[in-house]
């Protein structure tokens, strides 16, 4: 845990393990790993950066799977429910999880320019929230910190060499 350096693109994940590791999650829950969900999660696996629902879509359409839309939303809301896909609100696009089925508060660094999402998978920054909800007895359910900025690349990539 914590192993992702802050400001740097998201690291690469290994496709095929995550692939199989969700496979094996879904085989002890009793859950239906299928074509499409298994392909969506490859696609986010692979993105560089935070993919919307109608682009995951459109990948879909031209390996002609004959991809219709609701089946691409109901792959993207199972892959949420299960944890192994996280969506950014703000740019209504989805990533996929760095470390699923942890116990983790994920916590999203995204970059103005590139749209790169780097997951940092640390519970330290919402500590402050935890406590303050206990003062006012709210219980928390969900927390997700959607922090904006730009990134190392694009910051490098500014300054003249
Ligand atoms: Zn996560
Ligand atoms: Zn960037």
């Amino acid at each position: 845990m914590g192993d992702v350096a802050v400001g740097e693109h998201r690291p690469p994940l290994c496709v095929e393990g995550m692939i199989s590791g969700a496979e094996s999650y879904c085989a002890k829950h009793g859950l239906r790993f299928t074509d499409s969900r298994r392909r969506v999660l490859e696609l986010l696996l692979e993105a560089p950066k935070a993919v919307g629902a109608y682009e995951l879509l459109e990948q879909l359409r031209r390996e002609k799977r004959g991809a219709q839309p609701p089946a691409v939303y109901r792959a993207l809301d199972f892959l949420v429910a299960h944890g192994f896909v996280h969506k950014i609100d703000r740019l209504s696009a989805f990533v996929a999880c760095a470390h699923p089925h942890e116990d983790h508060l994920p916590v999203f660094m995204v970059c103005n320019r590139c749209e790169s999402v780097t997951e940092l998978c640390s519970s330290q920054p919402t500590d402050f929230l935890d406590a303050a909800a206990r003062e006012v007895g709210f219980l928390l359910e969900e927390t997700v910190v959607e922090a904006f900025g730009i990134c190392t690349r694009c910051k490098e990539a500014k300054q003249p060499a």
